[in-house]
């Protein structure tokens, strides 16, 4: 294959732009803001969670509250009912009246039983309602880290794409102009070498695999015309002659 040095020379500088698009490809997919959005939002979902379990107790012990109150009420009447019955004299067998100032004991009691279950219960409803403010603190707090995150990804992301328009559009520019048969090629060893299908040698050194030319190997590269395309002999890019190839 022959083409003309100046189109080699260029064949680099596509080569260049071509890295430099991998480069921002690469940029673009390892954003240290992608790795910490993830953890912000595996935490956000854990406090989330936790969040929803404190205000569900709330509601939980709301209810067991009331229960609570109600019973007590229940009791307090029923002790009530019967202080107003004791206090009629209307009772008067001797029996009754035993009967109904034991059971006035016995409610009270019980009532005094009862609101020590609705003290627990406010208790506990109490450390809900304080788990469940904090919880929404830390989540607002989290919150508004994954909105500074995403605002600093976007910069990023418009940055590198503002960027990688501009090289793209140079790239197409330049490659519009070389022979197409010299670019298929490029492309073809591009892609089976990881990215680099042209490399310059450089110091008898071939700047793709970083591998000297071996005294064979550069009196060919010497011995061929300067319109001829020259492979490396052991990665077998595209090798671009300069003046600093030391030939
Ligand atoms: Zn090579």
């Amino acid at each position: 294959m022959n083409a003309a040095p100046a189109d080699q020379i260029r064949l680099l500088d596509v080569q260049a732009l071509d890295l430099r698009i991998a480069q921002l490809d690469h940029r673009r997919a390892h954003l240290p803001e992608h790795a910490e959005l993830e953890r912000l939002g595996a935490d956000l979902a854990q406090l989330r969670d936790l969040l929803v379990a404190a205000r569900t107790e709330d509601g939980d012990t709301a209810r067991d509250q009331t229960k609570a109150e109600q019973d007590v009420e229940q009791v307090r009447k029923r002790a009530a009912r019967d202080q107003q019955r004791l206090d009629s004299g209307q009772v008067t067998s001797p029996r009754d009246l035993e009967n109904l100032q034991h059971e006035i004991a016995s409610l009270a009691r019980r009532q005094s039983d009862l609101e020590d279950v609705v003290l627990e219960v406010m208790e506990r409803r109490e450390a809900a309602q304080q788990r469940a403010a904090e919880l929404a603190e830390r989540v607002a707090s989290l919150e508004a880290k994954v909105t500074e995150a995403e605002q600093r990804k976007a910069t990023a992301l418009q940055e590198i794409d503002a960027e990688g328009f501009a090289v793209a559009k140079e790239r197409e520019t330049l490659a519009e102009g070389l022979p197409g048969d010299l670019l298929k090629l490029y492309e073809r060893l591009r892609a089976q070498q990881g990215g680099v299908g042209a490399a310059r040698l450089f110091q008898k050194r071939c700047e793709g695999c970083r591998l000297e030319l071996n005294i064979t190997g550069l009196n060919e590269v010497r011995a061929a015309p300067a319109d001829a395309v020259v492979r490396c002999e052991n990665c077998g890019r595209i090798l671009v002659r300069t003046a600093e190839s030391g030939l």
